[in-house]
This record gives structure tokens, C-alpha cells and sequence, in this order.
């Protein structure tokens, strides 16, 4: 039941993380996107679904121009 409303925390100041609106820079393009992030020393999180999917599909556009 509590897994739907799972809250990650900050593995070093143990803050409860908050969605953040964070700006990236990859290869000279910049693109933003929510992520949870620690209110406390800013640490952002990254999950594994973004970096592979959101990053590579990146990638794709790139290659297009
Ligand atoms: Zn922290």
C-alpha cells in the first residue's frame, strides 16, 4: 500500500526530498525536468528510467540536426 506513495529521502540529510524543477546542461543543450531533489544540501536525484530514457532521447534529436 505505502509503496504508491513512496518518499525518498536524502541519504546523507536524511530530508524528505521535494520535486524540483532542475535545469540541465548535456552537450550544449539545456532541458528541464522535475526531480526530486534535497532541500536541504540540493541533491538531485536522478532515476535510472530518466537518465536512459530523457538522456537518450536527447541523443536522438541531436543526431537528427
Ligand atoms: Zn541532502
Amino acid at each position: 500500500m505505502s509503496d504508491k506513495e513512496r518518499r525518498w529521502k536524502c541519504g546523507k540529510c536524511s530530508q524528505e526530498l521535494v520535486q524540483q524543477k532542475v535545469v540541465f546542461n548535456y552537450l550544449g543543450h539545456t532541458f528541464s525536468h522535475d526531480l526530486p531533489a534535497c532541500p536541504d544540501c540540493g541533491q538531485v536525484f536522478i532515476s535510472k528510467e530518466l537518465a536512459e530514457g530523457r538522456i537518450a532521447e536527447l541523443e536522438e534529436e541531436l543526431e537528427d540536426k
